[in-house]
């Protein structure tokens, strides 16, 4: 495939933060950018040239869009995969393809495709009706997570269940939708893996970062993760087989459970670039969103160095105010770079930004990840009025 030059246009399905870190690295390189969203004034909306406001499953403004650019992406996967099939269709450029995207956002087609490529994942079931739990309870077994098979992200649409009364409570919660039954991990450590792979096989995988989550949104991802090297070698790896069995073209990532006896089981596949890899923006030689776009553009993709260690810490609203308080203490620290996404309400739990925090190479995941929960102890919400 012909690489895009850089005046041409890139299009972005969806208008969140990690349509707009794409877009402000696509406005770097000198691309054009146009994106759909149903919210005028998104977070990517605010960065990009042309904006169509329309839902995601208007077919009709999909297409418009996909006749505006010269390559077309997607920035979340809960997309509808009817409009990644309506642009192939019509012969617009358009990477991940609908392939990755269908598996990539059902999580029991996900599952079986891992299992079809010999990927370790915990053991599971489909549930439709309350004989198929019964069934899941039997043979797959508890402690379990129910968890909705499409649409749930950061926890939502999921339940952990160590008893039948309490399957049969979360089956009624969940009712009507199509779940899976995942025997709960008992993980020591939850990891992640970014990789890229370009148009032309070009495949590029980032170092491995811890993830720690606090009521199931990430909260900080430390990098080096501190696992030993052979861990580290097989999580690579595996992220290379997934791109090639989905023949993915773009930025992915890879969420790993680590195992007390150091197994590996995936647990889900992200199908764009991901929020455990922010970091690589400023501890990078080549971000996650500048690999997005050079991958569907068919641009050389170098591999990527880590400069220093680092730590990613989200900002999450609390629903007490709309103002971040604290940005000057945060900022004295000069290894601090702080992102924020433009919105304006910060509703509870919701990720308005992050910050970056970087260490010299070698510093202990310990000593780093203390470091950034003490940094974030230094910001806070509150009302314009407590100015
Ligand atoms: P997910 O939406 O699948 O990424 O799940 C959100 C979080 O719930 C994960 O990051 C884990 O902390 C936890 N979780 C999900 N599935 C499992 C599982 N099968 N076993 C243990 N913990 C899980």
């Amino acid at each position: 495939m012909r690489a895009i030059s850089p005046e041409a246009t890139i299009g972005i399905l969806g208008g969140g933060q990690l349509g707009r870190m794409l877009a402000l690295d696509a406005k770097r390189m000198g691309y054009r950018v146009a994106m759909l969203d149903p919210t005028p004034n998104s977070p990517c909306g605010q960065i990009a040239d042309q904006q169509v406001v329309a839902s995601y499953g208007d077919l009709a403004a999909v297409q418009r869009l996909g006749v505006m650019c010269d390559a077309v992406t997607y920035e979340f996967e809960n997309v509808d995969v009817r409009a990644v099939e309506l642009l192939e269709g019509s012969g617009v450029r358009i990477a991940p393809g609908s392939r990755a995207l269908r598996v990539a956002q059902h999580r029991l087609r996900e599952k079986r495709f891992l299992r079809d490529q010999d990927i370790a994942v915990t053991p599971f079931a489909a549930v439709t009706t309350a004989d198929d739990l019964t069934s899941a309870g039997e043979h797959v077994g508890y402690p379990a997570v129910i968890k909705t098979a499409a649409g749930g992200y950061d926890g939502k649409g999921q339940a952990v269940v160590h008893t039948r009364a309490q399957a049969l409570q979360a089956f009624e919660r969940l009712r009507g939708r199509e779940l899976i039954w995942e025997r709960f991990a008992p993980f020591t450590r939850e990891l992640g893996i970014i990789c890229a792979r370009s148009e032309s096989g070009q495949m590029v995988t980032y170092p491995l970062t811890q993830n720690i989550h606090e009521e199931n949104i990430l909260a900080f991802s430390v990098v080096p993760a501190g696992v030993p090297a052979p861990v580290e070698e097989r999580a690579r790896e595996i992220a290379q087989r997934i791109a090639l069995g989905l023949d993915f073209v773009g930025t992915f990532c890879v969420e790993f459970f680590l195992l007390p006896d150091g197994e590996l089981l995936v647990n889900e596949i992200a199908p764009r670039p991901h929020n455990s890899g922010h970091y690589t923006i400023d501890a990078c030689t080549l971000s996650q969103f500048e690999a997005q776009l050079r991958a569907i553009c068919d641009l050389p993709l170098p591999a990527p160095r880590l400069t220093s260690s680092a730590v990613m810490v989200n900002i999450l609203g609390s629903g007490s105010g709309d103002r971040l308080l604290g940005i000057p203490e945060l900022l004295s620290d000069p290894a601090v770079s702080l992102h924020l996404y433009g919105k304006r309400q910060a509703l509870a739990r919701r990720k308005m930004g992050h910050f970056t925090l970087l260490r010299d190479p070698g510093t202990p995941p310990a000593q780093l990840l203390q470091t950034a929960r003490e940094a974030r102890k230094r910001l806070s919400w509150g009302s314009a009025s407590a100015l």
